[in-house]
């Protein structure tokens, strides 16, 4: 059995990674400073023998006596709600997701190097901006602001990629790198200001359900699970220096997701189009992920009805 740490353990999906490791009887080091993640995402584990908990900030050095050894670090801290609104969205937090994805990411590669443990990045669509090419696969460089308002995020991924890569080249890390597509299900932080969990809580609660523009923008959303399985196939199955795209590819405008979720929580709430579409916000996203499926024999499998309604009952019993 592994040695295995994950940092923003505590968050949305650190947690279902954590969780899926737990199981599988690997011991787990479960590192979050709780900035953006939260201790009740871990409560069901901390009981188990195999799970360890540290609140520390992964910029800082990782020095814990009790593990002499570690095997694999997956690298997920980072704040990661993009809404403008939001209080722990990475705007908000512009400074923290900046260190996190740079002096973390470099932190974490020198850990990794140490121990000569594997390591995986986990980045972001987010590094294909808002894309001239659609669907998005792992060789397109993006369409990226340097300075607009979900640079902090974007471009700090984008170098935290970078470094990783450099590790790999120069130092023979064992590391690669994961983008992460729009992914949703239980856990997700009730305060976020992203379209599920805001349509969600919208339709439960008979408010009006909030369109940003005019909704014709689109995404792809992929179940915690099916993700999940992406991550620990790229860690396992991935060769060092590889990016791999980890999404759903069912694209859908976010009018028609809004509507999906209206009629699956069984709503009165009207769809409204409340506001502007936000600076910088991608007009279409759609990963191209036949590189995960060739090389991870890795591909979703659960459908948005199914995955949006685990998560509308994850809501429901929470409101
Ligand atoms: N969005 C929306 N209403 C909301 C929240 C988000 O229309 O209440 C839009 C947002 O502008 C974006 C899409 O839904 O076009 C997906 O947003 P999300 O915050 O989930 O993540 P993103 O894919 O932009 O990172």
């Amino acid at each position: 059995m592994k040695t295995i740490l994950v940092t923003g353990g505590a968050g949305f999906i650190g947690s279902h990674l954590c969780n899926r490791l737990v199981e599988h009887g690997d011991t787990v080091i479960c590192l979050d400073n709780l900035l953006t993640g939260s201790q009740k995402n871990i409560a069901h584990l901390l009981s188990k023998s195999n799970f360890f908990f540290i609140k520390q900030d992964v910029c800082k050095p990782f020095a814990s006596r009790k593990f002499n050894r570690i095997d694999e670090i997956y690298h997920l801290a980072s704040p990661a709600d993009p809404n403008v609104n939001s209080p722990i969205s990475y705007m908000a937090l512009p400074f923290e997701t900046m260190q996190a994805n740079t002096l973390g990411t470099w932190n974490m590669c020198e850990l990794a190097f140490k121990h000569k443990a594997k390591l995986l990045f986990a980045s972001t669509s987010e590094v294909y901006g808002d894309p001239q090419v659609s669907p998005q696969g792992e060789d397109y460089r993006g369409n990226v602001s340097t300075t607009g308002p979900r640079s902090v995020y974007d471009e700090s991924k984008r170098f935290g990629e970078t470094i990783v890569s450099a590790f790999v080249r120069e130092k023979n890390l064992n590391g690669r790198i994961t983008r992460i597509f729009n992914t949703y299900g239980p856990r997700m932080n009730i305060n976020e200001g992203r379209a599920v969990v805001n349509f969600i809580k919208q339709a439960l609660t008979e408010g009006p359900i909030t369109i940003y523009g005019d909704g014709k923008q689109t995404r792809s959303f992929c179940y915690i699970d099916d993700q999940i399985a992406g991550q620990i196939l790229a860690m396992e199955k991935g060769t060092a220096g590889e990016v791999f795209n980890i999404g759903n590819d069912d694209e859908i405008t976010i009018l028609e997701f809004a509507k999906i979720i209206q009629r699956l929580a069984r709503s009165k709430s009207k769809i409204i189009f409340s506001q502007e579409l936000p600076e910088d916000d991608p007009r279409q996203r759609k990963p191209d992920i036949k590189k995960a499926k060739k090389n991870l024999n890795w591909k979703p499998r659960i459908s948005l009805e199914e995955g949006l309604l685990k998560t509308i009952k994850y809501f429901d019993e929470l409101l």
